[in-house]
């Protein structure tokens, strides 16, 4: 054998499998690896306790590297945190500091969609019509074009790829969340290797695969409704409405990199969460506040106006 092949496999040696961790509030499975955090990740939950390894987890297939590092993750977030430093105070350069990258774990989709479709056509043509006005105290005709529609019904039949979907496989991060700092560029990914991640937090899949299907599946359904409006001919178009059937899905677990910051001012209230595109850069946060958060800057700002008012009024009395 030659001797090149011996030095790599001594060079990187499998890692021991790394303690796992499964969060009490999200439910999220961390799999530590150089990191010895108590707090999970996603929530910045305390309550994670140790558990053994699942052992009939699928492997990851694919990973996609990290390319955006630490130092880039907390400027953009903390670009970000300037922004909304009005509602989130939480977000101290401290805690920024704090960001973890996680490799999240996903599933990659592709199947084939074929989809039965209806939907009302307008078809615009316009028509000269005459009126008459009143000008100058006189009764007169005019003409004027006006546009109008011609409704007809269509129906039909279409077909397309649903190619390289990508859904969360983890409780502690949300699809909606993975959905905001998408795309990723998926020709960066490599066969999994456990070298690759080594040194980060890994999480295992917390999801499972018959609850990620479904949420592929809907989102193979949006894109289908997306591309059958773009589809529609004539000049605007009304009652879309199809049913989708899908055929040979392939479903493949994967690990994407996501830079995460949870911090919880309040113990009792949910952790305020930025999350990072880990290849991109793309940040996004709850830039909708809570309601309560609202009502109290409006109260504020009443209060404001009526002291000024009050202050007014008693500078005017004699
Ligand atoms: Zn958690």
């Amino acid at each position: 054998m030659p001797p090149t092949q011996d030095a790599s496999i001594a060079a990187d040696p499998a890692p021991a499998p790394g303690k796992v961790l499964r969060c009490g509030e999200c439910g999220a499975s961390i799999v530590l690896g150089a990191y010895r955090s108590a707090v999970c990740p996603y929530c910045a939950s305390p309550s994670v306790v140790e558990r053994p390894a699942a052992p009939d987890l699928p492997n990851p297939v694919f990973a996609l590297p990290f390319t955006v590092s630490k130092d880039r993750a907390v400027a953009d977030v903390g670009r970000w945190q300037r922004r909304m430093r009005l509602f989130h105070r939480s977000f101290s350069k401290a805690t920024i500091d704090e960001i973890k990258g996680v490799y999240l774990p996903a599933y990659l989709y592709s199947s084939v969609v074929e989809s039965r479709y209806q939907a009302r056509i307008g078809e615009n043509y316009t028509e000269t019509e005459t009126y008459t006005t009143t000008e100058n105290g006189k009764t007169v005709t005019r003409t004027r074009t006006v546009t109008r529609t011609e409704w007809r019904d269509l129906a039909g039949e279409h077909a397309a790829y649903a190619t390289d979907l990508v859904v969360t496989a983890s409780r502690g991060l949300p699809n909606a969340e993975l959905e905001h700092i998408e795309p990723f560029d998926l020709r960066a990914l490599r066969r999994y290797d456990p070298a690759l991640v080594s040194g980060w937090l890994v999480e295992e899949p917390s999801l499972r695969l018959d609850e990620c299907t479904k949420m592929a599946r809907v989102e193979a359904q949006r894109q289908e409704g997306e591309r059958l409006s773009a589809f529609m001919p004539g000049d605007k178009f009304m009652d879309l409405s199809f049913s989708m059937t899908v055929r040979d899905e392939s479903i493949d677990p994967i690990l994407v990199p996501v830079w995460v910051l949870a911090v919880r001012p309040d113990p009792a209230q949910p952790a305020v969460r930025v999350v990072a595109n880990g290849q991109t850069a793309e940040v996004w946060g709850p830039e909708k506040v809570s309601a309560g958060k609202i009502i109290l800057f409006i109260v504020a700002i009443v209060a404001f106006i009526a002291v000024l008012a009050l202050i007014a009024t008693h500078g005017r009395a004699p």
